[in-house]
């Protein structure tokens, strides 16, 4: 993870090295290369503007702390940057007053959608719930059977409701999600994660689909799956679904296999939602909250 983006700053700080004071000139060439940085890990253009200003004006002209040397002054005005980019504060997941909790995932095909159902429901039982897996995806019956097998490996409830004989289609799906709600209830269930249908890219009909499911099940969480390897794709299609649903988070997956980083640097300032949760490898226990303060400190390394 952010392993080029690590070296490639550490680099430009080094022209920091032996400054006496920060000015506009000594300042510029390390700004250069940390714009370098950053354009190359695939941040989004915008973000990169923003921060670069932000650092030059913060850093230019400042009383070089006595406790501090330049290199470590623009290191610190970095690195309060990337925590202001990146949200601060680990992001709360939010549960319904009364149970049970519904969360929506939502995501294109192959993000890591039924990865993930069974990861949050490893971390919810950790956290003490009684978590339910469901998934309406009835247009590939291969999707359902995935998150069956999901949820033995995982040892979680799963709704399977009964499809035979009913044509896939909203209709089908929304019965689906209404029974698996009813179950979770009679069962004792406190969270609902629900699977739904991806496509290889955005259309109308899965929209639409997501918006009657949202209007359906009221869930406390719509959490929008991207695939941290796809960079600025899954940036512009977490802002789509936004746009539509109003996520009120991010999962980033594959951060494993992310040695660039643009995704998870730049999805929170597009969409002004903060990302939750990041998947960091295939088995169920490779997922964690997700905290800017330490991946702010794993960037700077
Ligand atoms: P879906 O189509 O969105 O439901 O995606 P899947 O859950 O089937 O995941 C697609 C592929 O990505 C599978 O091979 C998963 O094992 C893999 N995958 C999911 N999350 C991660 C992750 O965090 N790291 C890695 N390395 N692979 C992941």
């Amino acid at each position: 993870m952010f392993e080029n983006l690590t070296e490639k700053l550490q680099r430009a700080f080094k022209h920091l090295r032996g400054q006496g004071v920060l000015t506009e000139e000594n300042i510029g060439e390390a700004l250069r290369e940390i714009r370098v940085a950053l354009l190359e890990a695939d941040v989004n253009l915008n973000v990169v503007k923003d921060l670069i200003e932000h650092i030059r004006a913060k850093a230019v002209g400042t009383e070089v702390m006595t406790a501090l040397s330049p290199t470590e002054q623009v290191i610190k005005i970095v690195h309060d940057e990337l925590l202001e980019l990146l949200g601060k504060d680990t992001a709360r997941f939010k549960f319904a007053s009364r149970p049970p909790t519904v969360i929506l995932m939502a995501g294109l095909q192959g993000s890591g959608k039924t990865t993930t159902s069974g990861k949050l429901a490893v971390w919810l039982k950790k956290g003490g719930h009684r978590p339910m897996l469901v998934s309406v995806d009835v247009y590939r019956p291969a999707a359902r059977e995935q998150l069956k097998v999901v949820a033995k490996s995982t040892e979680t409830r799963i709704y399977e409701g009964d499809t035979k004989g009913e044509a896939a289609g909203t209709a089908l799906v929304e019965r689906l999600a209404k029974e698996a709600k009813r179950e979770a209830m009679i069962m004792g269930c406190d969270t609902l994660i629900v699977d739904t249908a991806g496509r290889l890219g955005i259309d109308e009909e899965l929209m639409q689909e997501m918006e009657r499911l949202k209007k359906l099940l009221d869930p406390q969480e719509i959490l929008f799956v991207a695939d941290s390897m796809t960079g600025q794709d899954a940036v512009n299609s977490a802002q789509d679904f936004h746009r539509r649903l109003s996520i009120t988070g991010v999962v980033l997956t594959k951060m494993d296999g992310d040695a660039r980083g643009g995704a998870a640097l730049s999805i929170r300032h597009v969409t002004g939602q903060p990302i939750k949760f990041i998947g960091m490898g295939e088995k169920p226990d490779a997922f964690e909250p997700f905290h800017p303060d330490r991946i702010t400190s794993r960037i700077l390394g």
